[in-house]
């Protein structure tokens, strides 16, 4: 970037811009620009909620200039963009340094509410960090970013956001040649588990610290000062992050300690799925052989992470304090679990029975593979519809349903479809989105996808198909973990 000369002057679109990363050492980070990407960046959507958490005003949107900070051709003015450094274990193996191989800082937000947001492009080109990638991304990975993170926030469930897609115009090299893109990702920060691990594998402990007090000072401001209780929150938040995973049906499928967020947000959206029907073995991620991080495996694994972390910290914290810290895992994502499975169901006032009742449905389900979301959803419709989710005539499910609504006779069910969504981001309707825009251009079907995710619990008539069950010939589509 540069050398670069621009004819208009940079923008910043009236940006609170604040160079917060960048006032740590420089073995944090690699100061740079993008590399430019095609020569006519397109911008395929944007999304004005997320603008609104940088006080951002939609209209900029439609400014030129827009299109070429968010294909990284042209910096913000007043920010200097960078490469943060973490490494991190993948599938269990300490692997080094990862990156950020792809994704560069752009700029960092004081909004008016006085939180901090990141701005990153993922897919801007190289970074010292890219090993033998490409620094790119795919226009198909870049739309499952932009609408899951998109359908999570609207779920409640802590998450990376997304501001806008640009289709660079170039072709990347995957398995075949596919069109890329620059997805704009926002987040209060990028940090990860890995940037922790980093500096400890590297022998660097003093930088653990320095990086602990950042991240605290900003973050964590009630916890500076109490290293301990800071560790504390990031397992509590990790642990809440897996119960609303868990009830919600979805599977992040590449839970590395470098996609580990230590805000406790889901971030790196790869070969995720939600549950479509109910298999609690489920493995979105066609590499994970082992199943490592299949559904029901996505606690543990991050109980797994969180010592990793603990390990990274082992400098700063006492090895008690970690380890009495680590143990709240349990409780928290329990405990989080338990009530919000109760919520699902309606169940206010605790009973004996209850978690008979819980269990007895998922048991049944998974037997079935009934639909995940659709199991809770249709309870609030016509017994029949409910019923037809396990299979003509299952007496079993009839049994349980008969079980169900004698024990909420009682209970106000009256809120339940504002707790269990009527849509999730399933993987065919993803991919609906991507065939649009990648074989004919068209936008109009993600931007509709786009209007439904934000509002899920809603119906949006004439969209309700986007609610069901892969159609057969969408049954067995294979999401490929390269991105
Ligand atoms: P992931 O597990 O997909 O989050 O990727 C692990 C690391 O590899 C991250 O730090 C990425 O920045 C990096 N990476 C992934 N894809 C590419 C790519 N095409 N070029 C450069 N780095 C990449
Ligand atoms: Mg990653």
């Amino acid at each position: 970037m540069s050398g670069r000369r621009y004819s208009e002057p940079m923008p910043d679109f009236g940006l609170s811009l604040e160079n917060h990363y960048a006032q740590l050492p420089d073995d944090f980070y690699t100061r740079m620009g993008c590399e430019k990407v095609g020569a006519a960046p397109c911008l395929i959507h944007a999304n004005p909620a997320a603008a609104a958490l940088l006080d951002l005003d939609p209209a900029v949107f439609n400014d030129p200039r827009f299109v070429e900070v968010m294909s990284g051709h042209q910096p913000l003015d007043g920010f200097s963009p960078l490469a943060m450094v973490y490494s991190g274990h993948q599938f269990g193996v300490w692997a080094g340094q990862l990156g950020d191989g792809r994704a560069l800082l752009i700029g960092q937000v004081r909004n008016a509410k006085g939180e901090l947001w990141d701005i990153q492009l993922k897919g801007a080109g190289k970074t010292p960090y890219s090993r033998f990638g490409d620094g790119r991304a795919v226009m198909r990975s870049t739309i499952r970013e932009y609408l899951a993170s998109e359908a999570l926030a609207a779920l409640g469930i802590p998450t990376s956001r997304a501001l806008a897609i640009v289709a660079t115009g170039e072709g990347v090299r995957r398995e075949t040649l596919e069109p890329g893109a620059v997805l704009t990702r926002l987040a209060q920060s990028h940090v990860r588990f890995g940037h922790f691990e980093h500096f400890f594998h590297r022998g660097e402990k003093d930088k653990v610290r320095v990086l602990a007090d950042h991240v605290i000072a900003e973050y964590f401001p009630a916890l500076v000062g109490d290293h301990a209780a800071w560790y504390g929150e990031v397992v509590k938040r990790t642990a809440i992050l897996m119960a609303q995973w868990q009830a919600v049906g979805f599977a992040h499928g590449v839970m590395n300690t470098d996609n580990m967020s230590i805000l406790g947000l889901t971030i790196d959206y790869g070969p995720y799925g939600f549950l479509d029907g109910y298999d609690p073995a489920f493995i979105c991620n066609h590499t994970d052989e082992q199943g490592r991080y299949s559904f029901v495996n996505q606690p543990v694994i991050a109980h797994w992470n969180l010592r990793a972390l603990a390990l990274a910290l082992s400098e700063l914290i006492p090895t008690q304090a970690l380890i009495d810290k680590l143990a709240t895992f349990e409780e928290h994502f329990g405990g989080t679990y338990h009530a919000l499975m109760r919520a699902k169901l309606g169940l206010t006032r605790e009973v004996e029975g209850d978690n008979k009742l819980i269990g007895g449905l998922l048991a049944l389900m998974a037997r079935t593979k009934a639909d995940y979301t659709l199991s809770f959803r249709n309870l609030t419709g016509e017994d029949a519809d409910w019923l037809a989710l396990f299979g003509a005539g299952n007496s079993e499910a009839q049994a349980w349903l008969a079980r169900y609504r004698a024990r909420t006779e009682s209970e106000d069910l009256s809120g339940l479809n504002r707790i269990n969504p009527k849509y999730v981001l399933r993987n065919w309707v993803a991919e609906s989105a991507i065939r649009a825009v990648e074989d004919h251009n068209d936008t109009a079907v993600l931007d509709r996808i786009f209007r439904i995710l934000q509002s899920p619990f809603e119906k949006h008539d004439g969209d309700e198909a986007f609610a069901a069950p892969p159609p057969p010939a969408m049954c067995d589509l294979e999401v490929s973990c390269s991105s």
